[in-house]
C-alpha cells in the first residue's frame, strides 16, 4: 500500500530511494525478473535533497535524482517508468509514477519565471518557492482527454509514428487553455479523424507520468463525418470490429482499459 505524503522525518535506514538519473529509475533486480526501489543500503552516494513521496508498505519513501548514472553494484539496473509497471508492484509503481512526476518538477523548474531567482522546495505542500518573491509554484498536471468513438461493433484506433509496430491507440490530445475536458475530446476526435461524435460519457482517469499528463477517459459515439487521418499527428485511423482487434497498448493504460471494456462488451 502507497500513501502519498508531503512531509516525512529524515531517512533512515529502512527507507526505500526512487533515484532517478535520466528518463531511467534505478531499481534493485529480483531473481524472478521483477525489481524494486532501492532501500537504506542504496549502494550510492544518499542524495542531497531527497524528495518526500509517502509510506510505501509501512516504510518511508523518497525520490531523487541525479545528474548522470553512475555505475551500478550488481543486482541493480536503470529501467524506464514506461518498462516498470510490468515489474513492479502495483503500490511501488503509484510510488515510482508520482517520484518521476515530482523529481521531473524539482530538475526542471529551479528558477522563478517571474523574477528568474531560484526556486527551493517548500515546507508544507508539494510547491516550489521563489526564494525572492515567494511565488509559489506548483507542479504542472496537464489534462489530456482520450475517447473510445465506437459505431456499433466497431472501434476507431490511431496510430502513431512511433507505436511499436502493429499497434494501434485511441484518439487522444492535449486539453487546451479555457477548453472543458469534453469540447477537448470532440475537437481531437474531428482534428485527427475528421469524423464528429455525440453522446459523451466519462469512463475514468489516470496519471500518466511522461511526463505530467492525467489522462481523462471519455466513451463516445459516431455521429458523422469521412474518416480523414490528419497525417501530421497519425500515420493511420482505421475501425475495428470487436472480433479482429490489431495489437493493443500496455495494460498499465487507461486507453487499454478502456479497450478491454469495449471488447467484453461492458461499457453500456
Ligand atoms: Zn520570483
Amino acid at each position: 500500500m502507497f500513501e502519498p505524503r508531503v512531509e516525512l522525518a529524515a531517512p533512515d535506514a529502512a527507507s526505500l530511494w526512487f533515484i532517478f538519473a535520466g528518463d531511467s529509475l534505478i531499481v534493485r533486480d529480483r531473481p524472478d525478473g521483477s525489481c524494486e526501489p532501492l532501500s537504506g543500503d542504496l549502494a550510492l552516494p544518499i542524495p542531497d535533497a531527497p524528495i518526500p513521496l509517502g509510506v510505501l508498505d509501512g516504510r518511508l519513501a523518497y525520490a531523487a535524482t541525479i545528474e548522470s548514472k553512475p555505475p551500478l553494484a550488481p543486482g541493480l539496473s536503470a529501467t524506464s517508468l514506461r518498462a516498470l509497471h510490468a515489474r513492479m508492484d502495483a503500490s511501488a509503481f503509484d510510488a515510482a509514477s508520482l517520484g518521476a512526476q515530482l523529481a521531473y518538477f524539482a530538475h526542471n523548474y529551479r528558477f522563478c519565471a517571474r523574477c528568474a531567482a531560484a526556486l527551493a522546495p517548500a515546507a508544507q505542500s508539494r510547491a516550489r518557492v521563489c526564494t525572492r518573491c515567494k511565488h509559489e509554484w506548483y507542479p504542472r498536471v496537464s489534462p489530456c482527454a482520450i475517447v473510445l468513438v465506437r459505431d456499433g461493433d466497431r472501434v476507431l484506433m490511431t496510430r502513431q509514428p512511433r507505436y511499436p509496430a502493429g499497434m494501434y491507440g485511441l484518439v487522444a490530445g492535449f486539453v487546451e487553455a479555457s477548453e472543458s475536458v469534453e469540447r477537448c475530446a470532440e475537437r481531437e476526435a474531428l482534428e485527427e479523424c475528421g469524423i464528429t461524435v455525440k453522446n459523451l460519457r466519462y469512463f475514468g482517469s489516470q496519471p500518466w507520468s511522461f511526463p505530467h499528463q492525467l489522462m481523462l477517459g471519455f466513451v463516445a459515439d459516431y455521429a458523422g463525418g469521412e474518416l480523414v487521418v490528419d497525417t501530421s499527428e497519425l500515420e493511420e485511423a482505421r475501425w475495428f470490429s470487436r472480433d479482429a482487434m490489431p495489437s493493443l497498448p500496455p495494460s498499465v493504460s487507461i486507453a487499454r482499459k478502456m479497450i478491454d471494456a469495449f471488447v467484453a462488451d461492458e461499457l453500456g
